[in-house]
């Protein structure tokens, strides 16, 4: 049994030409588990022979607008795209909240849908979603796959989640932890205990820190750096650590500064990357 990550997106708010917004595909067991949705999602998604209407479930981190940035543009299209009837609803797991973005997405896209049921004859409902709102425990077991959510802190937004997805065959488990932004807090430790791979999100703080504006120096406070990161993967016990969100950008050849810092912390495998960077983990023995 093995898990593939895929890093879709590695970028941040601020619009990047090579990075697309926060987004994660984890393929396992055949079923298709997309983490958050940011900007140029389906781009990314196109590139690895993904595409909305061939995805299992979206999980959603949290509601900062860099990880739902495409959430309207991915429910439309897998919604137009999908040309079997009676196609199941998506299923959408988040953090309370997501019910009412997801509401309000369709909403503000109430024109079209109107427009795509009175032009085809055979679209004759909007986008069907099932959304499900959890903080904690076990939200998804099918053919082998398991999922549970536990708390981040990443406040004030709040509430926020990490997702643990469980692989399992006769073989053993493959175990990816996905800890979206937070800090380091014991309920992410718990979550990732032991996980093959712990997929975090990371700025560097001794370079923000040096940003004149405080709007930017602000995001210090809610989101691990570097060693954050890696100090949390190995309490955690982890196999291999996968940084993502890179704020800012990781400038080309500084891809060794960076997992040195990591590096400093954790002495496992560190990956790191460019959009698409890929990663496909089995459970240790
Ligand atoms: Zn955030
Ligand atoms: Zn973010």
């Amino acid at each position: 049994m093995t898990i593939e990550i895929t890093l879709l997106g590695t970028g941040s708010p601020i619009p990047d030409p090579n990075r697309a917004g926060p987004s994660t595909l984890i393929r396992a067991g055949g079923q298709q588990l997309l983490v958050d949705c940011g900007r140029g999602v389906q781009q990314r998604l196109a590139a690895v022979g993904g595409s909305a209407n061939a995805l299992s479930a979206l999980l959603l981190t949290h509601l900062h607008s860099d990880h739902i940035a495409d959430l309207g543009d991915l429910l439309i299209t897998r919604w137009v795209t999908t040309f079997t009837p009676d196609a199941p609803p998506l299923p959408i797991i988040g953090p309370p909240g997501t019910a009412e973005v997801v509401e309000a997405t369709l909403r503000a896209f109430g024109h079209d849908i109107g427009y795509r049921i009175a032009h085809h004859d055979d679209l004759t409902a909007p986008p069907p979603v099932d959304v499900q709102e959890y903080t904690t425990g076990q939200v998804w077991d099918r053919d082998g796959v398991r999922i549970t959510v536990a708390p981040t802190d990443h406040r004030p937004v709040t509430p926020t989640i990490g997702f643990r997805i469980e692989h399992s065959d006769d073989d053993g488990t493959a175990s990816v932890v996905m800890a979206g932004d937070t800090v380091p807090c014991d309920s992410l430790d718990e979550l990732a205990t032991g996980a093959d791979a712990l997929v975090h999100t990371v700025i560097r703080h001794d370079l923000i820190e040096l940003m004149p504006q405080q709007r930017i120096r602000d995001i210090c406070d809610y989101h691990s750096s570097v060693a954050q990161a890696a100090a949390t993967a190995k309490r955690a016990g982890v196999g291999t650590l996968v940084l993502t969100h890179y704020v800012p950008a990781i400038a080309p050849g500084q891809e060794e500064q960076w997992r040195a810092l990591a590096a400093a912390e954790f002495d496992g495998p560190i990956e790191l990357g460019d959009d698409l960077h890929r990663v496909e983990v089995s459970a240790r023995s």
